[in-house]
């Protein structure tokens, strides 16, 4: 069966590689509803864009009545919601974003998708899904060396990022509950890999390495996460849309708990095989030498790490790439597009926006 499928957040980092997958993999019709704040890039699509089944909406999840009429015009039998403010730093500095976007707008999404969905006919109501895509970060911190986050660990998030997140999860439990929305909720671990916004640990670290800068590690750099890469979060997002159970909740995780500092020590290794620091210049030293510890942020959860047996046993997923086959790849993949990068870094990939100056 042919879904019609929007994403939302489909420019972010995710919801790129679930757009791009869905148009290479799968026969699905999708539409990108995207805001286009400085996280979303339309450039990660270019490899999908002119695909006669992809299409775009730039609309903000806060504004009611255009979501309405995206949600007249495409038609979707699923939503998946990936649409949010992402990035745990800048919610320690600026939570008011992340109240209105992953709260405030998972709200207003939750709203117009009741109306549409209220005016399906039964088999196409009964068939809907509306797939929401959280974190692990809302389960708070792990104490023990052997714990592992399962489907049922309470909520204790941490930043405001992750309490936004846990905030939205609730909600949307909550509208299948009360109105019968058809749900499924995904919380997954630390995502990695191509398109990922430098800002990000991985590749701020690649991208510093190779500028000769300083590469940051918060504390000790002893914090523990799990890492997986992102097509494979992709691939399991699109396994649960189409056969998850309605109402279920899935952890997913890569079986890959790094510490930060080793997560460093290792892109740096990988550096110094595909790309030595000049010898003449350096005396041929390691990247590792630019490691720079800096003050820990503030509530910094210890450890993250995530039991996805559920999915694995339920839905027969598993992730393909290990931490350091997916990180040689990651890596491999910012040598050879720098021109996507340097758009970023120097804001170019911005021009051409609606309401944008160039
Ligand atoms: P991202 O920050 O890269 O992308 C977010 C996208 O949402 C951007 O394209 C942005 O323009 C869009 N957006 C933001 N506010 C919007 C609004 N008001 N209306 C419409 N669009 C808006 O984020 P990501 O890393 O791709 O994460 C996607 C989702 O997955 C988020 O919900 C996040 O909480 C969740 N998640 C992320 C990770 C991770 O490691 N990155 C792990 C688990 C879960």
């Amino acid at each position: 069966m042919t879904h019609h499928i929007l994403v939302t957040g489909g420019a972010g980092f995710i919801g790129s590689a679930v757009v791009r997958h869905l148009i290479d993999h799968t026969p699905h019709e999708v539409a990108n509803l995207d805001k286009l704040t400085y996280a979303g890039n339309l450039e990660s699509l270019a490899s999908v864009s002119d695909s006669s089944r992809y299409r775009f909406y730039q609309v903000d999840i806060c504004d009611g009545p255009a979501l309405d009429a995206v949600l007249a015009e495409f038609k979707p039998t699923a939503v998946m919601h990936l649409a949010a403010e992402s990035h745990v730093d800048r919610s320690i500095d600026g939570p008011a974003d992340f109240i209105q976007t992953n709260i405030v707008g998972t709200y207003t999404l939750l709203e117009a998708v009741r109306r549409y969905w209220n005016g399906l006919a039964e088999e196409s109501k009964a068939a809907f899904r509306f797939h929401h895509i959280s974190t692990d970060e809302v389960y708070g911190d792990l104490e023990g060396t052997e714990d592992l986050f399962t489907e049922t660990t309470p909520y204790a998030p941490s930043s405001p990022y992750s309490a936004s997140k846990a905030s939205s999860d609730h909600l949307v439990r909550a509208w299948q509950r009360t109105y019968g929305l058809p749900v499924l909720v995904t919380n997954c671990s630390n995502n990695y890999g191509p398109y990922h916004f430098p800002e990000k640990l991985i590749p701020h670290v690649i991208l510093n390495a190779l500028a000769g800068k300083p590469l940051p590690v918060y504390g000790d750099g002893s914090q523990i996460r799990d890492w997986l890469y992102v097509e494979d979060h992709a691939r399991a997002l699109v396994e649960v849309v189409c056969k998850g159970q309605v109402g279920e909740t899935y952890n997913i995780g890569g079986h890959n708990e790094k510490r930060n500092l080793e997560v460093v020590e290792t892109i740096c290794d990988l550096l110094d095989e595909l790309v030595p620091r000049a010898a003449d210049r350096d005396q041929g030293c390691s990247y590792r030498e630019l490691i720079t510890f800096v003050k820990d942020r503030p509530g910094h959860d210890r450890r993250y790490a995530i039991d996805a047996s559920k999915i694995e046993r339920e839905l027969g997923w598993k992730p393909e790439e290990t931490f350091e086959t997916g990180l040689r790849k990651t890596v491999q993949w910012y040598l050879d597009n720098r021109d996507w990068w340097q758009r970023v870094l120097s804001g170019d990939y911005r021009l051409g926006r609606l309401g944008e100056q160039a």
